[in-house]
């Protein structure tokens, strides 16, 4: 008989078993796992598969296909990222295709579907294009996108992979990314003397023209001193710092054209060779802190570092991965994507020059590549990864440390697609698979997490005082019912409010408004008949949004013009009912007319810089009060900002879920953290219906232990984590009454499966609809298993595997999707 040679392969799509090929002696001997495999699948489509295993066993069922091609050299993938991807599809109840997927940057994983379209930069000068890749250039030519299926019939042969990967590797062709830049707007803002006085003597002469304009002559002076010695480029704003000139004085520098201003994205070239400054020295507070994590690293993996806002953690982590680095190994820092801005990325470029990258889901799929095959190829440009969650599934060949710095953000963890992962918990089983210790910081940190080192599971170091002694902002609770009913609330904002903000502006400093919700107002009403337009394939009311006269849905996208009458009764008098970040910035524009105001929220930053734009605005003050949702909070360090204003703290905690206590306590302080950061103390307005509310009155006073044992007690009673775990399994559908029908054959079957004594029946909830029960026309029904404490959730789950195979065995429910979703959020 023949001598038969496998390969089984991991398909970036949602299947649980790998699949298995059958290869050639030759190739048997050449594929490694972790290297990529061009195969067919199904009746015609073409996926990046990755080699896994190699054997000598034809499958059982089915008669192995031959695979097309071979893509790599040497493994794209590691094992132990394999390792990984595997333990993350075993506990978080999905394929590991479908970690696969999510792993890797879409350049990696060409497929049928992909669309592919030119490089607008190439120049074919330059390189010489191969006979195949010729005719996939010339036909881009004329068709400015195409799919690889259709590339497929251009070159008549199906395996076209290995074309388009050499053409992607010469930068010919570019595949389809989610976001599209079309501009680099400006991010920071430089100056620098016009090259027409670049010659000693054309500055003589200018200098003595100046001596009519004694201010623009100081600025320009200044200007030299501050890039006498160096040739880093000198910022907008550390010149008119150092002057203390108008803005009007330096615009007319410019008119003149005698100074030019220029711009430059500070996260990727922030780093331009020149000599890197040394990391500061900490204080006492900070050096305690320091040695209270080294200690506790002696014994275990994992630390958790709760700091309060401004405290100078950043600092101390950069002692931390100075000591690693002097090792020769890698660091991981992972933040919410929102907290990844361009003043961290600058400051760790400051410190550790070159060998900071950055990985980021806005990042181009070639910035990502770019970066991953660094890693592979052990380049010291990726010793620090500072990157948000989806930075686990890089290839770290020998990870020393990783930070979770703002352990504590909800947005660490996926919702959907699978894998539905929590970055955080990610992080620790990576850092055990490279015995890498794990540093978590926080100024409020999880309840999770502050719970496992009250168990000591976690080391625990506090840093209760702000650097340089600055003193936390004052926190006032305004009563906005009794100020609505005395007549002193104009639109939103409290009389106590107004007088803040006035105060502030008249001194020159800069204001932050939160309000949790985008848009103009949550919902239109009709007056007459009550209705208010709903989204057609979601259940949720529109989201009235003003400035583009439309009513949007935040779940689907969809948008309509705003109508002039009630679609229900016909009647015009519709009103708005909640009020959203839109309908404050219009406020204050008539509030404080003089001011120059900006906001923040997903609507005004998409694209890749949107939001590096309106921080960069504020930061240079061209911006006195910046409003804005949660995007606010995040590790940003304005100087200048002094006071805080929350507009309305109780549509906070009137969300239906266990961690909404908690997340208003760590959202109002986290905000809180951005008033007052030099000497001068700040101030936060806190407006409510509710002041007596214990957690408002908890944040209000930063008793962050107060807080944690209410919630703690709470938890525990009503059976939440961390005593119980939860897995909650989401049925959808596009009829209502199959999704009905299949979530309680499903429920029911867990009721039975789980009837042993130490289950009871409040364990498994549902099936219910959640708040929003239909989303993209699909109705939604969940379930909530609670698993108490002492019960072996791998056990849980197989019990659950089991009941899902005989689920999907009933023809009926077949086309019920089933997500599930392991420690729910
Ligand atoms: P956190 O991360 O706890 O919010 P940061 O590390 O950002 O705090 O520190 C807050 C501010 O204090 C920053 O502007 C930082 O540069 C400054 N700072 C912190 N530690 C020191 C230090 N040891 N020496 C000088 N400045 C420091
Ligand atoms: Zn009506
Ligand atoms: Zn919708």
């Amino acid at each position: 008989m023949q001598q038969q040679y496998f390969v089984d392969v991991i398909l970036p799509i949602p299947v649980e078993k790998l699949f298995t090929y059958s290869i050639s002696e030759r190739e048997f001997g050449f594929i490694k796992p972790g290297m990529r495999i061009a195969v067919p699948f199904g009746k015609s489509k073409i996926y990046t598969a990755l080699a896994y295993k190699l054997h000598r066993n034809p499958p059982q069922v089915y008669e192995a296909k031959e695979i097309h091609q071979i893509l790599d050299e040497t493994p794209v993938v590691t094992e132990q990222q394999l390792q990984l991807w595997f333990w993350m599809a075993s506990y978080y109840m999905c394929a590991p295709g479908e970690v696969f997927r999510a792993a890797v940057p879409g350049v990696l994983l060409l497929e049928s579907e992909t669309i592919v379209f030119k490089n607008e930069k190439f120049r074919e000068a330059e390189i010489t294009l191969k006979d195949d890749e010729w005719l996939v250039y010339e036909a881009l030519q004329h068709q400015p996108i195409l799919k690889v299926t259709e590339i497929a019939a251009i070159l008549d042969k199906k395996n076209v992979l290995p074309v388009l990967k050499r053409l992607l590797e010469k930068d010919v062709i570019r595949v389809k990314e989610e976001i599209h830049e079309q501009y680099r707007p400006k991010l920071v803002r430089f100056i620098r003397v016009a090259p027409a006085y670049d010659s000693e003597e054309a500055l003589r002469e200018l200098l003595d023209t100046l001596n009519r304009a004694p201010k623009q002559r100081e600025v320009l002076l200044s200007l030299f001193s501050l890039s006498a010695g160096t040739i880093k480029p000198v910022k907008l704003k550390d010149l008119q710092e150092k002057t203390g000139a108008s803005p009007a004085v330096i615009n007319s520098l410019l008119e003149k054209e005698i100074l030019e201003d220029y711009h430059i994205q500070t996260d990727r070239v922030g780093y331009s060779g020149k000599p890197v400054s040394d990391t500061k020295e900490l204080n006492e507070f900070q050096t305690k802190a320091l040695g209270g994590i080294r200690e506790h690293f002696r014994a275990r993996d994992v630390t958790l570092l709760y700091g309060i806002t401004s405290s100078g953690k950043t600092e101390i982590y950069v002692k931390l991965m100075e000591e690693v680095l002097a090792r020769g190994q890698q660091v991981l820092y992972l933040l919410p994507e929102i907290a990844l801005t361009s003043q961290l990325i600058y400051r760790l470029q400051n410190y550790f020059g070159e060998k900071v990258s950055v990985y980021h889901s806005k990042y181009s799929n070639n910035e990502r590549v770019e970066v991953w095959n660094n890693m592979l190829q052990g380049s010291s440009r990726t010793q620090i990864v500072l990157g948000a969650r989806s930075s686990v599934f890089l290839p770290f060949s020998d990870l020393g440390l990783i930070i979770v710095d703002e352990e504590h953000e909800a947005s660490f963890k996926q919702f959907d697609p699978a894998p539905r992962y929590h970055a955080r918990d990610v992080a620790v089983v990576l850092g055990r698979f490279h015995e890498a210790k794990i540093l978590l910081g926080s100024a409020t940190p999880s309840v999770e997490s502050s719970y496992n080192a009250k168990a000591g599971k976690y080391g625990l170091v506090g840093l209760k005082r702000r650097y340089g002694n600055v003193l936390l902002p004052e926190m006032e609770l305004v009563d906005i019912k009794d100020k609505r009913k005395k007549k002193r609330m104009k639109g939103h904002f409290s009389d106590r409010l107004i007088e803040e903000i006035e105060a502030s502006l008249a001194e020159g400093e800069q204001v932050i408004l939160f309000q949790n919700r985008r848009g103009y107002a949550p919902v239109m009403e009709c007056n007459t008949c009550g209705h208010s337009p709903q989204c057609p394939s979601c259940d949720v009311s529109l989201t009235y949004h003003q400035t583009r006269k439309q009513l949007r849905c935040h779940y689907c996208g969809y948008h309509m013009a705003l109508p002039l009458s009630c679609v229900a009764c016909g009647s015009s008098e519709l009103d708005t009912r909640g009020f959203g970040t839109e309908q404050v910035e219009e406020e204050l524009k008539s509030l404080f007319p003089e001011a120059r105001t900006g906001r923040m929220d997903s609507d005004t930053t998409r694209g890749k810089y949107g939001y590096e734009k309106i921080i960069t605005a504020f930061e240079q003050q061209e911006t006195d009060i910046l409003v804005g949702t949660q995007m606010l909070t995040k590790g940003l360090d304005f100087r200048n900002v002094s006071l805080v204003g929350i507009m309305n703290a109780d549509s906070l905690l009137n969300y239906p879920d266990f961690r909404a206590f908690e997340r208003s306590f760590q959202l109002i302080l986290q905000v809180a953290g951005r008033a007052g950061r030099t000497e001068k103390r700040g101030r936060v307005i806190i407006q409510t219906y509710n002041p007596y509310h214990q957690i408002l009155q908890q944040a209000s006073m930063n008793r962050y232990g107060d807080m944690l044992t209410d919630q703690l007690n709470d938890r525990k009673q009503f059976r939440y984590p961390p005593f119980y775990r939860l897995i909650k399994i989401s049925f959808r559908h596009k009829n209502y009454n199959t999704v009905r029908e299949g979530a309680e054959w499903y429920t029911g079957a867990l009721r039975n499966y789980f009837s042993t004594a130490n289950w009871k029946r409040e364990y498994i909830l549902g099936p219910e609809s959640p708040a929003v029960g239909r989303i993209r026309n699909r109705y939604i029904k969940d379930v909530l298993i609670k698993i108490p404490p002492g019960q072996n959730l791998k056990a849980v789950k197989e019990g659950i595997g089991r009941i899902h195979k005989s689920f999907s065995a009933i023809a009926l429910y077949r086309s019920i999707r089933v997500a599930f979703d392991v420690d729910t959020y």
